[in-house]
């Protein structure tokens, strides 16, 4: 499941939202509950893809790659 990170443009409390498709309900701070919300680039996945370019530890079985 994607995971966004939305950043407060009141307190700077990062906050990570758990996005379904669908899901279209507004972004709040969990800290000061303001809705002045920026998205922030998924750093996590923009780090799993460098890291690895061989063995993706994504795959259950181990072989998605082999094909
Ligand atoms: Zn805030």
């Amino acid at each position: 499941m994607p995971i966004f990170e939305y950043r407060c443009k009141q307190c700077g409390h990062v906050t990570p939202f758990l996005e379904k498709a669908g899901n279209r309900k507004s972004h709040v701070c969990e800290k000061c509950s303001s809705k002045a919300m920026e998205k922030l680039l998924s750093t996590f996945a923009a780090k799993t893809k460098s890291t690895s370019g061989l063995s993706d530890s994504s795959c259950p079985t181990g072989t998605c790659g082999l094909t």
